[in-house]
């Protein structure tokens, strides 16, 4: 991924995390049968948790003695990562908290860190216990990269600290109806998509971003053009620059912020984790320089910083773990069901954004904010619900790291 790697010396203390309920509720058996002895023959000492309720592995990584570990590992889906971001997150301590390096192992139904750090890896896809043992080797070589981690402010004031999507409308929807297709695995996206098809809808609201481009600093030395798989070139922030973004973020540019001098303070769920110098509070235009989607009809958007949004859907191909860039999809209402379908067919290959599709439209952008018009309905954050209603989100370079291959 062209992150920083450092080889972890063995031996190793790890603090696996696992949900037991989490995919059809085997993850405990896949760990003994799967990954225990990798871990044993790596040299690996773990501390076992076995997660009792939700947010219990919240509670505990914000209370823990890190030090005690050199990686904490969670074998779930992305639920429980989630929980465990924020958690660290909400530390008095998270600037050094959030670098303790992460792992993860595919145990839950759905997996999509797990499925994009095996895609970086260049090997060839593969998922179930397959994605599992590869995930298994991946921590026992134990090459750490950085992770880009994108805030999210809620109208409540609240921020979520995300690593993979943002998602309204079709997705979102798919994403919380299909947890009663739980036992069916990974195949409940599938299953949840074809039924959301059959009741396809509109969802009404106001989006606007901030182009990756514009947002690049001045000083362009560090940064670079950079090759896409897909063939497309995007001028990407480079690790020293970001580097020195994050630094100023934690210190002298909070001040000088002209947009939002007092937005990290404004509330006690804002006072951690680095200042959102991108955005403005939500009761406020968005800055000028933004761009505002025109259209107000749309049937889905999503905004994900990782390649796959589940184990066989490769949402953003171009994306890597810390190129700083959301990944801003949505498709406008008009689509013809046949045409959605198509479409998630061909984001099992992630080749759907090179169909030229008249109602999808596909941006790399830096922060954005998105306005439901109808009082109701889902907003996921990395596949969990979290309050609906306006919500607005600016990526954070780097922030945290994970184990990689
Ligand atoms: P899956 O991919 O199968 O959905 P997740 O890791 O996403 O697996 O977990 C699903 C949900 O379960 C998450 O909201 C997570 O916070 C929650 N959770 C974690 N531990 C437990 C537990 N012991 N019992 C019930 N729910 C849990
Ligand atoms: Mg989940």
């Amino acid at each position: 991924t062209g992150g920083v790697c450092a080889d972890m010396t063995s031996p190793r203390r790890f603090l696996v995390l696992i949900n037991p309920q989490s995919g059809k509720g085997q993850a405990l058996d896949l760990f003994n049968n799967h990954v225990k002895h990798m871990l044993q023959e790596a040299n690996i000492t773990y501390t076992l948790q076995v997660t009792e309720r939700q947010n219990h592995a919240r509670e505990l990584v914000r209370e823990a003695d890190l030090s005690q570990w050199d990686s904490v590992v969670i074998m779930s889906g992305d639920g429980l990562l989630f929980e465990v971001v924020n958690g660290l997150m909400e530390r008095e301590d998270w600037e050094k908290a959030i670098q303790t390096p992460l792992g993860v192992l595919p145990g839950g139904s759905g997996n999509a860190l797990a499925a994009s750090i095996h895609y970086y890896s260049g090997s060839k896809p593969v998922s179930g216990k397959e994605l599992l043992v590869s995930c298994g080797f991946m921590l026992c070589k134990g090459l750490v990269s950085h992770l880009d981690l994108t805030s999210v402010c809620l109208a409540s004031n609240q921020r979520l600290f995300s690593f993979l999507s943002l998602a309204w409308g079709f997705v979102a929807d798919v994403d919380i109806e299909s947890e009663k297709y739980r036992h069916m695995g990974a195949a409940r996206f599938t299953m949840g998509t074809l039924v959301r098809l059959a009741s396809l809808r509109v969802y009404k609201g106001k989006l606007a971003y901030l182009p990756a481009e514009e947002s690049q600093a001045p000083s362009s030395s560090a940064s670079s053009e950079v090759s896409f798989t897909d063939g497309s070139k995007s001028c990407l922030v480079h690790s020293s620059n970001s580097n020195c973004q994050d630094h100023c973020l934690h210190n002298s540019c909070n001040s000088n912020n002209a947009h939002n001098p007092n937005w990290a303070d404004e509330s006690p769920a804002t006072s951690k984790g680095p200042a959102d110098t991108l955005l403005v509070p939500l009761d406020q235009p968005v800055p000028t320089h933004w761009s505002v989607v025109k259209e107000e009809d749309f049937v889905l958007v999503m905004a994900v910083y990782q390649s796959h949004l589940a184990e066989d859907l490769i949402a953003a191909p171009a994306s890597r773990l810390e190129d700083g860039t959301i990944h801003l999809m949505y498709v406008k209402a008009g689509i013809s069901r046949q045409a959605l379908l198509r479409l998630f067919l061909a984001m099992e290959k992630g080749t759907h954004l090179s169909k030229n599709c008249p109602f999808v439209v596909y941006v790399k952008v830096r922060a954005l904010r998105l306005e439901p018009y109808a009082p109701k309905g889902i907003i996921t954050v990395d596949g969990e619900v979290v309050e609906y209603g306006p919500v607005q989100a600016q990526v954070h370079g780097r922030l945290a790291r994970i184990i990689t291959g």
